[in-house]
């Protein structure tokens, strides 16, 4: 990550730092929110299936969002670590510096533009066999 400066560095971390904090919060509230919708569904149902609410809501539970929060955490996890590794702005597939630009948009890029590209078009194509 010799391409980028200590300005920067410090820029992109405290990026991070403000997501982890944004998603965090996030999950909590979905968390706070799914409490909520869990007690009413429970008032709302009759002893003998309380256990059976109780599992609908948990995963009704925007399990979708939370998954989304979830990964995206880790793949912030994944960037601090690189960035601790001092391997963090270098493609993982291609070793190229990924540009600071990228890296400001999308400071958990792992990929340049290029690799990040041949990979979508390699995803979007049925044919390819990806398991
Ligand atoms: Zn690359």
């Amino acid at each position: 990550m010799e391409h980028l400066n200590g300005t920067q560095v410090q820029g992109l971390t405290l990026k991070l730092s403000e997501r982890i904090r944004y998603l965090a919060a996030r999950i909590r509230d979905e968390l706070a929110a799914s409490d909520v919708q869990h007690y009413r569904d429970l008032a709302g149902a009759v002893t003998d299936t309380a256990d059976e609410a109780l599992a609908s809501a948990l995963v009704d539970v925007d399990a979708a969002i939370m998954d989304r929060h979830v990964r995206e955490l880790r793949d912030i996890e994944a960037a601090r670590e690189r960035m601790a590794n001092q391997t963090y702005g270098i493609c993982i597939d291609c070793g190229d510096a990924v540009p600071y630009e990228r890296l400001a948009a999308y400071p958990t890029a792992k990929r340049c533009v290029r690799c990040q590209q041949r990979r979508e078009h390699d995803f979007a194509h049925p044919g390819t066999p990806s398991l």
